[in-house]
């Protein structure tokens, strides 16, 4: 594995986790349902749902971060978890916390 490409990611991933981290904590303290307070229940059901359904998506997305930093600290960054291959390093530019080579990921898709 290229040191260059693993310190790269490092770099990207530390800065997308306190980028996460922030949003998650501003989220608690101000949540983005709070100004539906004067809309219908109906609507502010759904705002909530929506607000949810991000927050999982950010707490999921800052979880393969938290993984891959893991990965770069135990040597193992950049290998497929699937098929135990290197992961293409221009699929670890595009997406550092890809933690799947390309063939294991389209066939996790079907
Ligand atoms: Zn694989």
């Amino acid at each position: 594995m290229n040191p260059e490409l693993v310190e790269n990611a490092r770099q990207t991933m530390d800065l997308e986790r306190r980028r996460l981290e922030l949003q998650l904590s501003e989220e608690v303290e101000h949540p983005r349902v709070s100004h539906g307070a004067q809309t219908a229940a109906a609507s502010e059901v759904s705002e909530s749902q929506r607000g949810e359904q991000l927050r999982g998506r950010e707490v999921q997305h800052l979880a393969f971060i938290e993984a891959a930093l893991r990965r770069i600290e135990a040597g193992t960054f950049g290998v497929c978890r699937s098929c135990g291959k290197p992961i293409a390093p221009e699929r670890l530019e595009a997406i550092p916390w890809a933690n799947d080579c390309v063939e294991c990921h389209a066939k996790n898709r079907r």
